[in-house]
Parts: C-alpha cells; sequence; structure tokens
C-alpha cells in the first residue's frame, strides 16, 4: 500500500497581451517548498478585501512558469503517475482552473503543433513503449472517454455517434454495488493494441464533443471530460491479474457564477457547472477535515467516478492552471485556495489484485478429483497395525486366482485398505521378478545347447562381421547427412524469423504513400492490426466526412462565402503550415520507404550472392575432390559485411519511418480537428449574418433559400416533427411571417440552424419568387454591421460575391 497525499503542482499560461510585470512571483528555492506569490495592485486590493491585503503565497509540489513546454509537464507530471499505473497502482491526473487558462491545452494539447501534444497522446505514447518492452507480462489495454455536461454522463466514444447527436444516446449512469465499487452503465470500452489506436480513440472522442458544441453551449468550458486508460496484466500461467485504471481529467472552468453573469439558458448551465464543481469542493472539504465520517461522494456524478481518486485507492495529482492577468487574479487566487485544500488529502494506493477464477475453478477440480480418490480408497480411521498372516495368505490366494482367471473381465477385490492394496503390488512385483529370473535361466541353458550343437562357421561369421561393419558405415553417413539438413532448416527458420519481423511491414506493395490532401493514411503496421486500425480510421474518416463533406451540398454562394471565411480565419495559416509540415514530411517518409526497399532488395541480393558461392565452393570441392574449406573466404567474408552493415542500416530507416508514422497521424489528426472546427465556426458565423439580415430586412430574408449547412434529412424530419408539436414545452416555433421558423430547445445541447426553412417553404419560395426578387434591394453598405472589422468585410465580400452569383444567374436564364 502506497500513502499519499494528493500532488499538486502549478503551471502558468503564457499571457496572451504582454507581460505585466509584478503581478506574481516564483520562489523555487531548492531547499524551501516552491512557493507561488501572488501580489494585488493596490487598486484591485482595494475591492477585493476588505483588509486590504495584498500578497498571497501558496505553496506547490512545484511551479511551472510560463515557459515550461509540454514535454517538460509530461516528464515531470505525468510519467511518474503512469509508472505507478503500469505498476499496477490506479491513477489520476486532473487539471483544474478557470476557462482560458490552459487545462486542455495542458491535458489534450494544443490544436496546432505536434509539439503541443498533451498529457493524454504523451502518456499513451509513453505506457504502449513500455508494455512492448515489457514481455514478462500479459497486457491488455482498454480505452473510455465519458464528458459530464449538466450532471447527465455522455459516451464520447460511442459508435451510434455517427447516427444520432449527443443527447439521444443512452446517458451513461452510475451504478454502485453492495461493496460500494462504482459502475458506469453504458460507457464503452474500447480495446486498444497500438498507440495509434488509443490515439485515434481519443481524437474521435474529441471531435464527436466538438461537434456537439453549438454556439448557445460552449460545452467544452462547462463538461467535465474523462479520459480513462485501464490497463491489467497478467503473468503467463498465473491466476493473478492486476487492474488499474488511470484518469486524465479535463475539469469544467472554476469560474464562479457571480462573474458568468448571464440570463437564461447559460445560467442554468452556469448554475450546473457550479454545482458539480461546488460538490467536488465539498468533497474535498471534507476530506481535508479530520474525522469526518460521511463524505459526500454521491451529490454529483463527478465526485461519484472519481471517488477512488480523491481519498481512496488512487495516486492522485492535481494541476493548477493559472492564467495570471490583472483581470484574473481573484479566479487565480481562489484555484490556488482550492489546490491547497487538496494538498491535505491522503489517499491509499492498493496493488488492484484479482485471481482469475477460470484458474482457480481449474485447480480445484483438480483437488477435489484428488480428494474424491482418496476418499473412495480411506476408510476413515487410520490403521497402522501391520496385516496378521491369515490376511496375507488370504490375499496371496487371491492373486493367484486373479492371475489364473482367464477372463479379462475379472478383477482384484482387496477393499480400501491401503495397506492391502500395497502387499498386493508388492507381491505381484515378487511374482514377476521371480519370473523373470527363471526365463534368463532357461534361455542361456538352452543357447549353450545350440553352441554345442552347432557352431558358427568362421567364414559365415565374418560375412556377417563386414555387412554389419558396411551398415555400421551406412548409418553414420545417413546421420550425418540427416544432422546438416537440420541445420540448414534451423537456420532459414531463423533468417524466415527475422525477415517476418523486419520485413512485416513492408510487404508489397511496400510503401504506398498517398498524397496527404487525399486524405490516404500510410498504414505500415501488421495485418490484424491493421484491419482495426482501418475500422477506427474509416469510422473517424466517416465521421469526418460527415461533418466536413457537407460542403459539397452547399450552394454556389455559400460555397464562395465560405472560402472568404476560410481565407481570411486565423487558424488557416495554422492549417497551411501544417499542410507544408505534413507534406514534407510525407515526401520524407516517401523517400525513407524508397530507401527502405532498395535496402530491403540489396539484402536480398547480398543473401542470394552468398549462397551461390557456397554452391560453387561445393561444386568444386566435389569436381576437384577437395574438401570444402571450413573457413568462409575473403570474399564471403566481405559479402556478410556488408549484408550486416545493409540490415543495420535497413534498420535504422526503419525506426525513422515509424517515428514519422506516428507524427504524420497526430498532424493528420489536428488538421482534421481543425478543418471541423473552421467549418462550425463559419456555419455560426452564417446563421449569424442570416439572423441579422432576417430581422432588419425582409427583402434579404428570401436571399436564402438553399439548405442550411449542418442541415440534414434527420434534422430536417426532425424539425418538421417539431412543427406538428410546436404547443410542446421546452420548444420554442416562431414564424416570422416569412414561411422561416426558428426552433430552438431551450434546455437541449443541440441548437438548429437559424434560420431553418420548412421544407414546405422551401418549395414555395423556389417556385414562386422569381429570382431577381431574392437579391437585397439595399445597397450593400446599409446592411448591419457588427463593428468588428474583420467581420464586416467579410460580410460585405461575401454579399457582394452573392449578389455578382445571382445576377450572373438571371442574366443566364434569361
Ligand atoms: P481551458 O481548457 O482551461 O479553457 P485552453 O487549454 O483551451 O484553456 O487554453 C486557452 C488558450 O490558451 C488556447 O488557445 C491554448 O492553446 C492557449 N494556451 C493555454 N496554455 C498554454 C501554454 N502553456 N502555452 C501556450 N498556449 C497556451
Ligand atoms: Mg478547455
Amino acid at each position: 500500500m502506497v500513502k499519499q497525499t494528493i500532488q499538486i503542482f502549478a503551471r502558468v499560461k503564457p499571457p496572451v497581451r504582454k507581460h505585466q510585470q509584478g503581478i506574481y512571483s516564483v520562489d523555487e528555492d531548492e531547499k524551501l517548498i516552491p512557493s507561488l506569490e501572488i501580489i494585488l495592485p493596490r487598486d484591485l486590493a482595494d475591492g477585493f478585501v476588505n483588509n486590504k491585503r495584498e500578497s498571497y503565497k501558496f505553496k506547490f509540489q512545484r511551479i511551472f512558469d510560463q515557459d515550461a513546454n509540454q514535454e517538460t509537464i509530461f516528464e515531470n507530471i505525468a510519467k511518474p503517475v503512469a509508472g505507478s499505473v503500469l505498476a499496477g497502482y490506479n491513477g489520476t491526473i486532473f487539471a483544474y482552473g478557470q476557462t482560458g487558462s490552459g487545462k486542455t491545452f495542458t491535458i489534450t494539447g494544443g490544436a496546432e503543433r505536434y509539439s503541443d501534444r498533451g498529457i493524454i497522446p504523451r502518456t499513451l505514447s509513453y505506457i504502449f513503449e513500455q508494455l512492448q518492452k515489457d514481455s514478462s507480462k500479459i497486457y491488455t489495454t482498454h480505452i473510455s472517454y465519458l464528458e459530464i455536461y449538466n450532471e447527465c454522463g455522455y459516451d464520447l466514444l460511442d459508435p451510434r455517434h455517427e447516427a444520432s447527436s449527443l443527447e439521444d444516446l443512452p446517458k451513461v449512469t452510475v451504478l454502485e454495488d453492495p461493496d460500494q465499487n462504482i459502475h458506469l452503465k453504458n460507457l464503452t470500452l474500447h480495446q486498444a493494441t497500438t498507440e495509434e489506436e488509443a490515439l485515434n480513440l481519443l481524437f474521435l472522442g474529441d471531435t464527436n464533443r466538438m461537434i456537439a458544441e453549438t454556439p448557445m453551449n460552449q460545452a467544452s468550458t462547462r463538461s467535465h471530460c474523462i479520459f480513462t486508460i485501464h490497463l491489467s496484466s497478467k503473468e503467463p500461467g498465473s491466476a493473478t491479474v492486476r487492474h488499474a485504471k488511470l484518469h486524465l481529467v479535463d475539469l469544467a472552468g472554476s469560474e464562479r457564477v457571480a462573474k458568468t453573469g448571464v440570463g437564461g439558458h447559460l445560467l442554468t448551465e452556469a448554475k450546473y457547472i457550479n454545482l458539480s464543481l461546488h460538490y467536488l469542493e465539498q468533497v474535498i472539504i471534507a476530506l481535508s477535515e479530520k474525522h469526518r465520517s460521511h463524505i459526500p461522494y454521491r451529490n454529483s456524478m463527478m465526485t461519484s467516478v472519481l471517488r477512488d481518486s480523491l481519498g481512496g485507492n488512487c495516486m492522485t495529482t492535481m494541476i493548477a492552471t493559472l492564467s495570471l492577468e490583472k483581470r484574473n487574479l481573484d479566479e487565480s487566487i481562489s484555484t490556488c485556495r482550492f489546490a491547497q485544500r487538496v494538498a491535505l488529502i491522503k489517499n491509499e494506493a492498493v496493488l488492484n489484485e484479482e485471481i482469475d477464477p477460470r484458474l482457480v475453478i481449474k485447480r480445484l477440480q483438480k483437488e477435489i478429483q484428488e480428494l474424491k480418490d482418496e476418499l473412495a480408497m480411506v476408510t476413515g480411521e487410520q490403521r497402522t497395525e501391520a496385516l496378521t498372516e491369515a490376511e496375507l495368505l488370504q490375499l496371496e490366494k487371491l492373486i493367484t486366482s486373479f492371475l489364473e482367471d482367464q477372463d479379462p473381465e475379472s478383477r482384484l477385490e482387496v477393499g480400501t485398505d491401503m495397506r492391502k492394496v500395497h502387499h498386493c503390488f508388492h507381491h505381484l512385483k515378487k511374482l514377476l521378478n521371480d519370473k523373470k529370473i527363471l526365463e534368463n535361466n532357461t534361455v542361456s541353458s538352452e543357447s549353450k545347447d545350440q553352441d554345442c550343437q552347432e557352431p558358427l562357421k568362421e567364414e559365415e561369421y565374418r560375412k556377417l562381421r563386414d555387412i554389419l561393419k558396411q551398415r555400421d558405415n551406412e548409418i553414420n553417413i545417413l546421420v550425418n547427412m540427416l544432422k546438416k539438413e537440420k541445420k540448414k532448416a534451423q537456420e532459414a527458420l531463423h533468417l524466415a524469423g527475422m525477415d517476418r519481423r523486419e520485413f512485416r511491414h513492408s510487404q508489397s506493395p511496400p510503401f504506398r504513400l498517398g498524397n496527404p490532401e487525399e486524405g490516404q493514411r500510410m498504414r505500415l503496421s501488421s495485418a490484424p492490426s491493421q484491419a482495426q486500425d482501418f475500422s477506427i480510421l474509416g469510422k473517424r474518416s466517416s465521421l469526418l466526412h460527415k461533418k466536413i463533406g457537407m460542403r459539397e451540398e452547399m450552394s454556389l454562394g455559400r460555397q464562395e462565402a465560405f472560402e472568404i471565411f476560410k481565407r481570411d480565419h486565423a487558424d488557416s495559416v495554422t492549417i497551411d503550415d501544417n499542410k507544408q509540415i505534413l507534406k514534407q514530411r510525407f515526401s520524407e517518409a516517401k523517400a525513407l520507404g524508397e530507401s527502405i526497399n532498395e535496402a530491403r532488395s540489396k539484402i536480398g541480393d547480398l543473401k542470394e550472392e552468398i549462397t551461390q558461392r557456397h554452391i560453387q565452393q561445393v561444386a568444386l570441392g566435389i569436381s576437384e575432390n577437395m574438401a570444402v574449406p571450413l573457413m568462409p573466404d575473403q570474399q564471403e567474408e566481405k559479402l556478410r559485411s556488408q549484408l550486416e552493415e545493409e540490415k543495420r542500416r535497413y534498420k535504422t530507416m526503419f525506426t525513422r519511418l515509424k517515428a514519422l508514422k506516428v507524427e504524420i497521424e497526430h498532424l493528420q489528426l489536428l488538421m482534421d480537428k481543425a478543418k471541423v472546427k473552421l467549418q462550425k465556426e463559419f456555419e455560426v458565423w452564417w446563421a449569424e449574418e442570416a439572423t441579422n439580415l432576417q430581422v432588419n430586412s425582409p427583402a434579404v430574408n428570401s436571399l436564402d433559400h438553399t439548405k442550411p449547412f449542418l442541415q440534414t434529412s434527420d434534422s430536417q424530419h426532425e424539425r418538421s416533427q417539431l412543427f406538428s408539436n410546436k404547443s410542446s414545452g421546452g420548444w420554442e416555433v416562431q414564424d416570422q411571417g416569412t414561411g422561416r421558423f426558428d426552433v430552438c430547445d431551450v434546455n437541449a445541447r443541440k441548437i438548429l440552424p437559424s434560420p431553418c426553412p420548412s421544407p414546405h417553404s422551401q418549395k414555395q419560395s423556389s417556385t414562386s419568387t422569381p429570382l431577381e426578387d431574392s437579391i437585397p434591394k439595399r445597397p450593400v453598405s446599409s446592411i448591419p454591421l457588427t463593428g468588428d472589422s474583420q467581420t464586416d468585410s467579410d460580410i460585405i465580400a461575401f454579399i457582394k460575391a452573392r449578389q455578382s452569383i445571382l445576377q450572373k444567374q438571371c442574366l443566364g436564364s434569361n
């Protein structure tokens, strides 16, 4: 058992604006516990606290200042936890802090650079690397990804995500067994046999989470996400299985409700979040106070799920993420205070060992059988005295009649007395030995008689001896041949084994490297995992296609608007950069692949050459009647060293290619994610602009009778249903006199794009409204603008593009 208080670390995010001097200082004296001092400027202190305290000091295990990179965070915080998880202990790392302080950046990573990958991908990489190194145990790894939003649990890896939206899926619920163990119903566990499979699951979950998010519901700041790696290990042949769980938790933003200060829907959410974190705080207070018998874990889903991580069987680490800018100082102080309380909690982590019931059953069955046998033989009382003379006689009689009995079914019945059983065996053995001696005597006397009668002739004897010698020679030759054959076969097997290992990944067609833009994936893994990879990739890409590929369904004007939006979006630079890097990596991988193939064929050639030389030498030996030299000649030595060199080169390149593959996969996933984000933002912008135009200009209303960006046949159906149920509570259906309806669920997470034409109105407008009427009558400059010059120029550009297209269309149709 390991007793340990929860480890607390602080990470300070680099400021968005120029560094504001003197707000905080980090004291990392080697001898003392590191401390973080937050200094309140006088003006803030006045309003903030009554006693006008100006500085606050908090102690942490370590403080990572702005310049700490992701690698440092992983090495210092996550690696030790991953290490203890590999040893069989439960582990939890959770990030706590206000929105924007870097929780997601720390736990999952930044969405831009490969070097920005966070604790989850790095931990996966580390764990799989360690598992590969350790061949003494059999490991299995499973992944689950849970999101808790408004006290409801959602499975981010539910395969039904593609078909339905998050809130239509069965909710994950907490169940408690009589031993107070927590079980999560409806949370799927996915086996991951490689790092790539696990990484794909992470990105799948993240994408699902992002897609479920709507502008009114920035769930990522209001929901908790728990990525869990479930690891079990077993030594071969042993009945003991070890289970360990590693929770990597990205908590909701910790900002207080007072600051959120928004009405309606958002307030409900803020209240929930606050409640959820409030319950976490209560649990932590209860745990940090001595002599508290009741800990209110059951008050919220998150504290139930993380019950073991808080004051239980787990090694837990907290990262307080801080955004130390002037306006965030009160939140930062509150985060640090929370951390100080957390640091008081003591956990007791134990090895979670379990006996495999199947193996135990086998062992017990064997034992039962043995006991049954014994019981059948033993009458129950211990007998120590020897058998009587009469009993012995009786037994011998029984044995004699048993032996004489011709019936094969006859049995020797001596009862359950072990002494009698043993005596029977002894007696039988004696009889057998006596018989053998007798037989030997008769054989030797007979042969003696024969010798006397017919002595072997000298000539015949010699002949036989010659034949024997000849046969002996033949046997020797054959044995030698066999030995050589066996050795050859073994060598071939060994080489084949090596080849399989080395070439497994490069069978023909050896390296198919596609154009990154076409989304082709480089696949190097072995066949079974390849199939799995494809299934996961397929799942992901079909999901992404479903979400991204909808652009194909966009109208021309909308596509144009999207192109403009994309061009001016800040992320496009990153996407382009990543594209460039990806291209570079691809061509590097391609070149490496080619070199590997070259090396491979060279290895083959060299092997072939060596074999040819062998054959030549043997042939030479036979024709000139010379023994084959034992030592390989110089030429062969040279070939062999070349072969070794080539193999080394092959291995080096292969290792590099493998690393490159991980990087390429990661970059592709990042780009996929960025694309979804861009499209989602476009969709939000589009909806906003359309609403603005609708509200401000009825003429512009009819501008768009194309399908809304995210509209699918499902949502259409859903909407028409809603339309018919418009009086049902919760849904608001507004007829704006334009044949359009705004439908939104006050409680649900999903917001339908607005404006959304009913199929009916769509049909009407496309048949009865002449196209010219669709062109806005007002000059572009009179359309209300947002004040944000970037957005405004986008709107203007978009409308201009739209006008010119429509005009062209009119001219064409006339
Ligand atoms: P949170 O999850 O706490 O709301 P994020 O992780 O989303 O915050 O961070 C907000 C923004 O700040 C993101 O754009 C992120 O990339 C950036 N960021 C956060 N921490 C760092 C850091 N240590 N270095 C660089 N950028 C960071
Ligand atoms: Mg976040």
